[in-house]
């Protein structure tokens, strides 16, 4: 079974923490997934890494397809950010005051993203959702939010919402703690499915200060836009007077060198209104950013009327990381992070196949994850039509072998500058046996 590896003794230190670590901490963790639920067994107290492997507290080593969700696209202590942070720190750790290494992220961002013109720097990706959801309430003096079912935006109140029954049915409460009176604010829609869209927004356009979408989804696994999804999002919101929120935090510098993920090109053809980004940015850090057009960033504070703050935000250390980690992402990066895609992918397809597992691997850019399933997903009720077990004994045979796969089925692969070839070769000779361990 997947949960009697869990007392075997080459995990007993990770056992004995996380069994102290439930008494003093919820569920024994930080953020939920890392809790194991979904796959079972013992999560790994991750003690230390290097470039693309970790070593957890049993001395146990792992190639790292984590990647902490994302941020660590050159790998784990690059020299270049591990040099940035450690002069940054010397500094100073925090000053409450402007400071330089903050315009010189803000001005690195802006210059990447070609539409953008400016950004103000928060600490999660979760502050950038919400406080872009707060400037386009502002900015529109509506207050109605769509979303699509399986993006995850962060867990801000409206953004949690989950979708009722029916298609544009006002959302429900996501979680507990959730009041009905800020989830009823949210329209949740299908992902890829314009009908739907054009509907909600012909009954509720007036209403609806924005739609905020991920790039490309990839929280229900990668499920990037169908050709002309994300044109027709552009189109919709402006004839109804509406912002469009392009959510980058996962694809943000991830998906391709140009930054962004969305429609190429200015504002007055089809670019989004406002951007979040996190994660990469962050090369680690808390930083986060969210930004658009000076116009309408010109409407926060201090200069305008929509609050925003953060005691922390555009934190010294934070932002020197971030600016070293996307200085380090150059080209090569970039082709560097497709071949391992495309290898790991390829392979796993293949070791799937020969095992006669059913599956389907998606892409956004060089992000892609492993549905286990057959057929296309197209949108979150393909994605939850999934085999889990399957894939939880997939998970269970990897982590076996050394390899550290993202704890759940809904979860992008994610690989990074330093994945070399050592690590792809672990990665390469554990798939055979997971996919053997996944078919039953
Ligand atoms: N938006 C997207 C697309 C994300 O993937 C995430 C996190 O996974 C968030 C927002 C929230 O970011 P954070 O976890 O930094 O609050």
């Amino acid at each position: 079974s997947t949960t009697s590896r869990s007392t075997s003794a080459s995990t007993a230190r990770s056992a004995a923490l996380m069994e102290h670590a439930r008494t003093v901490t919820p569920g024994g963790v930080n953020s939920p997934v890392r809790a194991f639920r979904a796959v079972g067994g013992t999560p790994r107290f991750i003690a230390s890494a290097q470039g693309p492997w970790l070593t957890d507290v049993d001395g146990n080593r792992y190639v790292d397809l984590i990647c902490s969700w994302g941020p660590m696209i050159l790998g784990h202590r690059h020299p270049d950010v591990l040099a940035a942070v450690g002069a940054a720190a010397e500094r100073g750790f925090s000053f409450g005051t402007p400071s330089e290494n903050e315009v010189a992220l803000a001005t690195e961002i802006v210059g990447r993203v070609e539409p953008l013109e400016q950004v103000r720097l928060v600490s999660s990706g979760t502050e950038a959702t919400m406080s872009a959801l707060r400037l386009a309430r502002g900015a529109t003096g509506r207050s109605k939010v769509v979303k699509f079912a399986g993006c995850y935006h962060g867990h801000v109140d409206a953004l949690l919402a989950s979708a009722g029954s029916g298609l544009a049915t006002f959302a429900l409460p996501g979680s507990a703690g959730v009041p009905a009176s800020s989830a009823g604010e949210t329209i949740v829609l299908p992902y890829n499915d314009v009908a739907a869209l054009e509907a909600a927004f012909a009954e509720h356009g007036e209403e609806i200060a924005c739609l905020i979408t991920e790039a490309s989804p990839g929280n229900m696994g990668v499920v990037p836009p169908a050709p002309g999804f994300t044109q027709a999002l552009r189109r919709i919101t402006r004839e109804h007077g509406a912002l469009l929120i392009s959510d980058e935090v996962m694809t943000g510098f991830r998906c391709s060198a140009s930054g962004w993920y969305g429609v190429e090109g200015p504002y007055d053809e089809g670019a989004p209104d406002l951007f979040t980004f996190g994660k990469v940015m962050g090369g680690g850090f808390p930083a986060a950013a969210f930004g658009g057009r000076a116009e309408l960033m010109g409407l926060l504070s201090p200069d305008g009327p929509v609050y925003q703050a953060g005691t922390l935000s555009g934190n010294p250390v934070a932002t020197a990381a971030g600016l070293a980690t996307l200085r380090g992402c150059t080209p090569q990066v970039y082709d560097h992070l497709d071949r391992v895609a495309h290898t790991i992918a390829d392979a796993a397809h293949d070791a799937l196949s020969a095992a006669g597992v059913p599956h389907t691997v998606q892409w956004a850019g060089s992000m892609f994850s492993v549905f286990f399933r057959e057929g296309e997903v197209r949108a979150y009720d393909d994605a939850k039509d999934q085999d889990t077990e399957a894939f939880s004994r997939f998970f269970q045979a990897m982590l076996d072998q050394g390899v550290h796969l993202p704890p759940s089925a809904f979860e992008a692969w994610f690989v990074s500058a330093s994945h070399d070839d050592e690590a792809v070769e672990a990665v390469l000779a554990a798939l055979p046996i997971a996919a053997r361990a996944a078919s039953g």
